[in-house]
């Protein structure tokens, strides 16, 4: 990368777990020589209880400014006011396609989930007696994550369009939009009810190749297609908008295991060799998955996978397969 500035990352380690995946992340992004700038911010449960804010507008100025962000996990506060720092920060960087790999010696097949709008909206009217929220379906919403889904499966083999246009007549806009993408693009598509999904991620999980779906859809059968692959600790995600780009593990800050040195560090690691491919290096991050597989198979894991090794055991294992060929 000579002659190239520095990649600046903004790094949220958060709450929880968090900070204990992201160092194990960094850990194994310094042994891979990724060569990026880190700008470390203090976002989340821990900055609100010393400040009252869990994110200033200066952080979300510094975030914007940064090439992207490596996020850990934020524990929600205990404030019926809070809006979500997460929430927040897809939509001011209008990071509209969350993507969701999710990878085991059987099985590979990516959730693409819509992200700025559908049960998402933050559009709600809150009262004693009656509550709503709105689910906002647009065309360009439809569309771009269609594409974003596209082009996924045109490098694989087929895209399915999860919905529930039978009950919500706004999925029948978000259905149609996705299947004419596809179809314009040459994209072979089906379509399946969310109900239809969620049985078949368990009964038969093989069949699904790249699924397209709205937030909250996207939101459980994430983590039930979690718990398929084996644990939550396991899967990473890219938030990625136009030229910018939020990289986190799909788990919480899971508190009850936090600063016990058991957190699974996978689903972090994994999230920055996403985030060092959009960078432009996807040799560092073919390395840095492979060295993953590596440990994984020899069985080097944590105890939500049943093992007994510690989150500092794991990563130096993928460092040491790292220097591996
Ligand atoms: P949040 O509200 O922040 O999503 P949560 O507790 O509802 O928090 P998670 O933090 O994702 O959800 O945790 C769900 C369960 O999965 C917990 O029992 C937690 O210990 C476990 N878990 C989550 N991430 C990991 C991980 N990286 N390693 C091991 N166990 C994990």
């Amino acid at each position: 990368m000579s002659g190239a500035r520095a990649k600046k990352i903004a790094v949220v380690a958060g709450d929880g777990i968090g900070p204990e995946v992201v160092k194990s992340a960094l850990a194994v992004l310094d042994a891979a020589g990724a060569d990026f700038e880190k700008v470390p911010l203090e976002v989340g449960l821990g900055r609100w209880k010393k400040t009252g804010q869990a994110m200033s507008d200066e952080d979300l100025e510094t975030i914007k400014q940064c090439d992207c962000v490596l996020l850990g996990a934020i524990t929600t506060p205990p404030d019926p006011n809070y809006r979500s720092v997460l929430l927040r920060i897809r939509k001011e960087l209008d990071l509209y396609a969350n993507i969701r790999p999710f990878h085991s010696f059987k099985l590979d097949f990516i959730i693409v989930r819509e992200n700025t709008e559908g049960l998402y909206s933050g559009i709600e009217e809150v009262g004693e007696e009656e509550s709503r929220t709105l689910r906002v379906i647009t065309r360009r919403g439809s569309e771009r994550i269609a594409a974003a889904a596209c082009d996924l499966a045109a490098k694989r083999k087929k895209l399915t369009i999860v919905h529930k246009s039978n009950v919500l007549r706004s999925d029948r806009l978000f259905l149609k939009t996705c299947q004419k993408v596809a179809a314009d693009r040459k994209v072979p598509a089906e379509d399946m009810l969310v109900d239809a999904v969620a049985y078949n991620l368990v009964i038969n999980p093989g069949r699904f190749d790249v699924l397209v779906t709205s937030n909250l859809f996207g939101d459980i059968l994430s983590d039930e297609a979690a718990g398929v692959i084996g644990s939550l600790g396991l899967c990473a995600s890219a938030n990625i908008g136009e030229g910018h780009a939020l990289f986190e593990p799909i788990h919480g800050s899971a508190p009850d295991i936090a600063g016990k040195g058991i957190a699974n560090p996978i689903g972090a690691i994994r999230s920055a060799a996403m985030m060092i491919e959009w960078l432009g290096e996807p040799e560092t991050a073919r390395r840095i998955e492979g060295a993953v597989e590596q440990t994984l198979l020899r069985g080097i894991a944590t105890p939500d996978l049943g093992k007994s090794y510690k989150t500092a055991d794991v990563t130096q294992a993928v460092i040491a397969n790292l220097a591996k060929k």
